[in-house]
């Protein structure tokens, strides 16, 4: 995967350099609630800045499916980058034409400006031509900062980049590197943990990882498809019967790889899907009729945690079990403790990522001690899956 950096600019003194950033962040009623996405890109805008270069920020807001849409226009934005950045922040009403032009000239060196959402043009999701090359007249540079939108191929990601010179900011480096020690060039003994709800949504992420790693925890409710499909009865558990063939399908293609297939051999059985529900922890292969498993059981967890230890490399996507209501997040938690400890010890690289996992290890209050938690959902998703990145591959 190569790729040039922030590293890679000589003299950038006066160079207007557009920068592709991802500041979806969360907003109530008009204001930032949550300014993680501001601060992440924060060291990229300021590098430049301390260069002296003019720093013109891209970005997408919602999905306004190609129209103005007034309540996804990203100029509510403009005060928390002033205020992480602790420098004034312009807004220009459009993202090309008039607007951006007249707002780009008059910057000054060492300034940063913010363009509108480029959603409101239907060709940035198309990709359009024409419009990749307005966007890239804007500029003399073009600098990708927005790990979370590199598996869409549109102009602001893509279409921008066959025009100017290309470089990944500072936080797209920083997940590129992260990423090329988990599963791109990682150590061996490689283990995978793949939890959540179900196979049907992860199945390039399984059939991906059987080929790579050592080890692959199937966990969650996606294990009970795997149970029954070894002819396992799995009471009333969410279970994908549909896929048996599938399952088995991929448990033939890990013993090929000679990748270890590990699935619970207890779990936690419950009345329903509720807090606190009556449970008991039950051999795997004796579910009672009238219980659904929700989470593994401490013989499973115990295997799951030899296997970090003996590990030296760990990715993780999904939770264990239903982490969301107690005392069904314990596998998920223990794990995640684990790898953490295996992590602080210098024994392990651990890498996580996409949507429920972010969430999962925050529970166990333990995102700070993974070596890398990617926030990037579809993109994360996307390189477990081996996929080429578009706009990775346009940094080359
Ligand atoms: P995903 O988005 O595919 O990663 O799935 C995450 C969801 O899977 C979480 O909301 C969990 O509550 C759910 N989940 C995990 N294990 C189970 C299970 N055994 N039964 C039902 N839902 C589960």
């Amino acid at each position: 995967m190569a790729f040039k950096t922030i590293d890679d600019l000589n003299d950038i003194s006066g160079k207007r350099v557009l920068v592709r950033v991802d500041i979806n962040v969360p907003m109530e009623n008009g204001r930032v609630t949550d300014a993680t996405r501001v601060e992440r890109i924060k060291p990229t805008v300021m590098e430049l800045i301390s260069k002296g270069a003019k720093v013109i920020l891209l970005a997408h807001f919602g999905r306004p499916k190609g129209e103005v849409v007034p309540s996804m226009s990203l100029e509510p934005v403009v005060s928390t980058l002033a205020d992480v950045f602790g420098v004034p922040v312009a807004f220009a009403s459009d993202c090309c034409g008039e607007p951006a032009i007249n707002a780009i000239a008059s910057m000054d060196i060492g300034t940063v400006l913010l363009l509108e959402n480029t959603r409101f043009h239907p060709c940035e999701e198309k990709n359009n031509p024409p419009f990749g090359k307005e966007l890239a007249d804007l500029g003399d540079i073009y600098v990708n900062d927005a790990f979370s939108a590199a598996h869409r191929a549109h102009a602001s990601t893509v279409g921008i980049a066959e025009h100017l010179p290309s470089y990944a900011g500072r936080t797209m480096q920083a997940e590129l590197e992260a990423l090329e020690k988990g599963l791109g060039q990682p150590q061996h003994p490689v283990m995978a943990i793949v939890g959540g709800a179900k196979i049907s949504t992860k199945l390039d992420l399984i059939g991906n990882l059987v080929a790579k790693v050592d080890h692959l925890v199937i966990g969650g409710g996606m294990a009970n498809t795997f149970l029954a499909a070894l002819g396992v009865g799995v009471g009333k558990s969410l279970c994908e019967h549909d896929l048996a063939d599938t399952a088995r399908d991929i448990l033939a293609k890990a013993a090929a790889e000679n990748c270890e297939i590990i699935l619970p051999t207890d779990v936690v059985v419950a009345d329903g899907f509720a807090a606190n529900s009556p449970n008991k922890v039950v051999a795997a292969d004796s579910v009672p009729s009238e219980t659904m498993i929700l989470d593994a059981g401490p013989e499973t967890v115990g295997l799951i945690s030899d296997r970090i230890k003996s590990s030296n490399t760990l990715v993780w996507n999904g939770p264990l079990g239903a982490f969301e209501i107690e005392p069904f997040d314990k596998a998920t938690v223990d794990a995640a403790q684990c790898a953490a400890h295996e992590t602080r010890a210098g024994n392990l690289v651990s890498v996580a990522g996409g949507g429920d996992t972010v969430s999962a290890l925050n529970h166990a209050k333990v995102s700070t001690d993974f070596t890398y938690v990617s926030t990037a959902g579809g993109a994360f998703l996307e390189w477990m899956e081996g996929k080429t990145l578009p706009g990775v591959a346009a940094l080359g």
